[in-house]
């Protein structure tokens, strides 16, 4: 199985991890948070999206840059990351980190 050897967070606020086969990838936070695979965000994502005209409410969180508080390994196979704005019930599967961001 490939797994993460390094993790790190850039000056640039994204997320590099350092694969166990020797790739590189970069992650944008808002890429893994929006594709957070807990229940609550995979139900938000199936809901119909917000009525386009409606003014959309910013907040407070929302105005500050979303970063990672904490990222735990969860047995050998995943990271639970917490989100700087309070969520932390995601875990990230290796695999599906490793199908997310992009190859430096
Ligand atoms: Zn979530």
């Amino acid at each position: 199985m490939i797994y993460p050897t390094a993790l790190k967070l850039t000056p640039e606020n994204r997320l590099l991890i350092d694969w166990s086969d020797g790739q590189q990838r970069q992650y944008t936070i808002r890429s893994l948070r929006e594709a957070c695979p807990c229940a609550t965000c995979r139900e938000k994502r199936n809901q119909p999206p917000p009525d386009p005209l409606a003014l959309p409410m910013l907040q407070q969180v929302q105005t500050q840059p979303l970063t990672i508080a904490a990222m735990q390994p969860v047995g050998n196979y995943a990271y639970a990351i917490h989100f700087s704005d309070g969520h932390d019930t995601g875990i990230f599967a290796f695999d599906l980190l490793r199908q997310l961001g992009e190859p430096v």
